[in-house]
């Protein structure tokens, strides 16, 4: 078997298609949805993340607002930055980039953040609602791994899915999500004893731990879906994912590239949530 490579660009296009005609539509209502991302620091990484965010908020039409703050930013202003975003009616969406210098806590700063305006999903109000099966805001990535699954053809009702990485921003939301669509799920770990037959039971493999080559081609079994979320620098400065491609190619029924899969879609599922907390915000 070769697996279809599931094209992550090209779906995260087709997702920017339809929030732009929704912010065009709501923006003719009156109500243009508005996001506020927010650097602290210089974290060359970040500063590229951030910028592709506002890029691709400001072309699909929002109003879109950024705030850079310096490296020594104390707790107490990027706090008083976050409540003046939060009483902000033009913002819709607030989004701190992490991670955060050293001298601040993040955990503060995101519960502080109106969950109304949580657009990464990271808030516990928004967790909560998640994991009792009535979602509002979910983070961006798991949300992307399902819309991955749903557009290669996965069968998900019943399918048995193992998830490798239980991160609050990947893993264990995307568990949830599963759960809903029916999935028996696993969530595999650092201390997770026999990876390897944990994996090769699954219909559905997604690999979030940040380990390149992790995930090995003959653990696949033939025939399952295999989202990549992971992204490893190797030491020639390629990036890679935590799932050997070509061993997996041959096994699998789809499979994500790393680069060209997750990553698009991340920030396409951030734009949906900003028109998601527009619309619930001001009753649209
Ligand atoms: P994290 O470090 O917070 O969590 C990693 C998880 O993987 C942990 O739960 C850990 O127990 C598990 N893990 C680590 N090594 C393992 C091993 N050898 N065996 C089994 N489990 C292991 O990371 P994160 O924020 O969840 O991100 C995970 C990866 O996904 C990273 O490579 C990150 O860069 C990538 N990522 C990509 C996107 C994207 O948009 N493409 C978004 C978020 C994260």
């Amino acid at each position: 078997m070769t697996a279809t490579i599931i094209d992550g660009k090209a779906i995260a296009k087709r997702v920017r298609q339809e929030v732009k005609a929704e912010v065009a539509e709501l923006t003719a209502a009156g109500v243009q949805p508005g996001l506020a991302t927010v650097l602290v620091g210089d974290d060359p990484a970040s500063a590229t993340y951030v910028r592709n965010k506002n890029k691709r908020a400001t072309k699909l039409g929002f109003h879109s607002v950024h705030h850079h703050l310096p490296a020594d930013t104390s707790q107490a202003a990027l706090c008083d930055l976050v409540d003046t975003l939060n009483s902000d009616d033009a913002v819709d969406g607030i989004l701190v980039q992490l991670p955060l210098p050293s001298q601040i806590d993040a955990d503060p700063v995101l519960d502080r953040i109106d969950p109304a305006k949580d657009v990464d999903g990271l808030h516990p109000d928004n967790v909560g609602r998640l994991v009792a099966g009535a979602p509002r805001l979910v983070p961006c990535t798991p949300q992307g791994c399902v819309r991955l699954l749903d557009e290669a053809g996965a069968e998900l009702k019943g399918a048995r899915a193992v998830i490798v990485g239980r991160s609050m921003l990947v893993g264990k939301p995307l568990a949830h999500l599963l759960l809903a669509r029916h999935c028996t799920v696993t969530l595999c770990h650092s201390r997770t004893r026999a990876l390897d037959e944990e994996v090769a039971r699954a219909e559905i493999v997604v690999a979030a731990a940040g380990s390149a080559g992790l995930v090995r081609g003959e653990w696949i079994r033939p025939g399952a879906y295999v989202i990549d979320v992971g992204t490893n620098h190797t030491e020639d400065g390629t990036l890679v994912g935590d799932v050997d491609f070509e061993g997996a190619c041959a096994r699998a029924a789809a499979i994500t590239p790393v680069p060209g899969g997750v990553g698009p879609m991340t920030i396409a599922m951030l734009l949906v949530n900003t028109v998601r907390a527009a619309r619930l915000r001001r009753g649209k």
